[in-house]
């Protein structure tokens, strides 16, 4: 299973489960599933961008010491091609 499918596997069971007994579960449960969300999203990496000639972490926008992950929030980051026209 790719990492994108499973965030949104939990994304979805996030929306669909079912009203729980207690809404102090249901909060722990929706607590659990978005720290799995977070965990997921920040092992696929994502392209750094540039802030005044330094690479800057695209999540947390702290500058980026490392070039495959931020030293700050952990996200897995990598090189984007310089010259896209995106
Ligand atoms: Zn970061």
């Amino acid at each position: 299973m790719q990492i994108e499918e499973a965030i949104g596997l939990l994304k979805k069971m996030r929306k669909d489960r079912p009203v729980p007994k207690s809404k102090k579960i249901q909060r722990v449960k929706n607590e659990a599933i978005d720290m799995a969300i977070e965990a997921l999203g920040k092992q696929t990496p994502k392209p750094f961008i540039w802030e005044g000639g330094n690479p800057v972490c695209p999540v947390c926008g702290e500058e980026v010491w490392d070039m495959e992950w931020c030293n700050y929030c952990g996200q897995m980051l990598y090189r984007d091609v310089e010259d896209n026209d995106e």
